[in-house]
């Protein structure tokens, strides 16, 4: 039926996501994964599971994660430099690029 909502327990969703259970009661906690409270437990919507979902894919598809630092960023904006190294596409962050002067992913500062 369109109108049963369907409630996940917090162990499900980290199985369900292959995470610990400790993340995503973090999330809940963050506010970042919305829940209802039951008595003692957390119960997340599978509608509001697929909704926070779908918006971390969205970031990371338009973003990225400085393969330095390993922040993550909502745009590309602050991702322009990659590694300078052949055919590497790793992006780093203007923090690193620019205030750290790295200029080589992780991988490939470490071979000289
Ligand atoms: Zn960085
Ligand atoms: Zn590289």
């Amino acid at each position: 039926m369109a109108n049963e909502i369907e409630y996940m327990s917090l162990e499900e969703v980290a199985d369900m996501l292959g995470v610990t259970y400790q993340l995503i009661y973090r999330l809940v906690r963050a506010g970042e994964l919305p829940a209802v409270r039951l008595g003692k437990l957390y119960r997340v919507s599978r509608a509001d599971l697929d909704a926070y979902l779908e918006s971390n894919k969205n970031a990371t598809a338009q973003g990225g994660v400085c393969s330095v630092c390993g922040t993550t960023y909502k745009t590309r904006d602050s991702l322009k430099q990659t590694c300078t190294e052949n055919e590497c596409e790793e992006p780093i962050c203007f923090d690193c690029w620019t205030r750290l002067g790295i200029r080589k992913c992780p991988q490939h500062s470490k071979t000289k």
